[in-house]
């Protein structure tokens, strides 16, 4: 008897046949209201000790056709220790195989960032003296958009934002974001924040609808928010427009966007503009950690603008876009991949608990770097 679930946060996958614990075939799911199709999270149970192969049968159908060549999913047992798992891409399918130690597994795209744990830790560090946690609105669902403000409260400090997650299936982006935020609740408690000379302004889950939904790359309506920066709409995406009046309001001195890419085995970084201060951030970033990396990024290596992204989505306004033509200020974008990474000599191989250490690093980076500047 083989049972496979996906009803939970953030689960997706659509059942064609479990007969056979050894036989699973599974299709991988379109975003709800889009053509999107990449992310899978969802469980099996059968009897432990038995081989589990599963057949996600149309994975020659998904939107980013690149994203297998090179690719290690991810299972875990009790849904919160993840490792990557032996697994194959062939005849058009994506075949994970793994001998069962549980009678339960639970498999993914790339390690989940629940919901759950968004919450606890915003609530944790907002009751710091130096943290500051704000709800700028609420999603299609009803869902809260938070801003966490961390470190300086002088109109004087520099104000760098980071927003994760604004594709909600690149879950490493949230990772990442975390390690910030638990870096700069470190810093700012060890030392007397009102001297401080700069301001944290995170958003570390911008897509809640979409993370719940088990969505790619959309929001509840559809929306690639990353495409609706230059008039945002109050109603098909009110995560952009919310974010977007935030920082209109409070200012930005510098910022970067977090996500995930499906097709290059590499982390890196693209200032949309020019910048020393961009320039000097990267550079810093890789001496500090080995999952990061300044030599190959979208300039070298050929993957288009959201290349397997379906719909006419190109052209439209970034984030990166908007903060540089509005802001004049450095403006970047930090692409993190869902592969074990092509790069030598990593002190940890790539997975969730790396993308919270290089958030980590990020934020550190970022502290040494104002510090030197003031
Ligand atoms: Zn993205």
């Amino acid at each position: 008897m083989v049972k496979v679930s996906s009803d939970f946060d953030g689960g997706a996958i659509s059942f064609i046949n479990a007969d056979k614990a050894d036989n699973i075939q599974l299709e991988i799911n379109k975003d709800n209201q889009s053509c999107t199709r990449q992310w899978f999270y969802f469980a099996v149970e059968s009897i432990s000790g038995t081989l589990q192969r599963i057949r996600l049968v149309n994975a020659d159908k998904v939107s980013f056709s690149g994203a297998w060549d090179g690719y290690q999913a991810f299972a875990s047992y009790d849904n919160q220790s993840w490792f990557r798992i032996d697994t194959q891409y062939q005849d058009g399918e994506l075949v994970l195989t793994l001998e069962a130690k549980a009678s339960k597994v639970y498999y993914a795209y790339f390690v989940p960032y629940p919901l759950t744990r968004q919450t606890a830790l915003l609530q944790h560090v907002a009751s710091m003296p130096a943290a500051q946690l704000e709800v700028l609105g609420q999603t299609a669902q009803g869902r809260d958009i938070s801003l966490l403000r961390i470190g300086s409260a002088s109109a004087e400090a520099k104000k760098i934002w980071l927003i994760a997650r604004q594709h909600p299936g690149e879950t490493m982006a949230q990772w990442i974001a975390e390690g910030v935020i638990w870096q700069l609740a470190e810093h700012f408690a060890a030392q007397h924040f009102s001297t401080a000379a700069v301001s944290f302004y995170i958003v570390a889950n911008m897509n809640p609808d979409g993370a719940a939904l088990g969505n790619h790359r959309t929001n509840a309506n559809g929306i690639n928010l990353n495409r609706h920066w230059a008039t945002p709409d109050p109603l098909l995406c009110p995560e952009v427009y919310l974010v977007k009046q935030a920082m209109l309001k409070y200012g930005v001195d510098a910022f970067i966007d977090i996500h995930g890419d499906e097709t290059l085995p590499y982390n890196f970084m693209m200032a949309e503009a020019e910048h020393p201060l961009a320039s000097q951030l990267k550079q810093a970033l890789a001496e500090l950690d080995s999952n990061f990396q300044t030599e190959y990024d979208y300039s070298n290596v050929a993957v288009g603008c959201g290349a397997g992204s379906c719909g006419s989505s190109c052209g439209q306004q970034k984030a990166t876009s908007f903060v540089d033509l509005q802001f004049g200020v450095p403006s970047l974008l930090l692409e993190a991949s869902f592969k074990p990474l092509r790069q030598k000599a990593q002190a940890i191989p790539w997975d969730h608990r790396a993308a919270k250490q290089l958030g980590e690093n990020l934020a550190d980076t970022l502290l040494k770097i104002y510090a030197e500047i003031n």
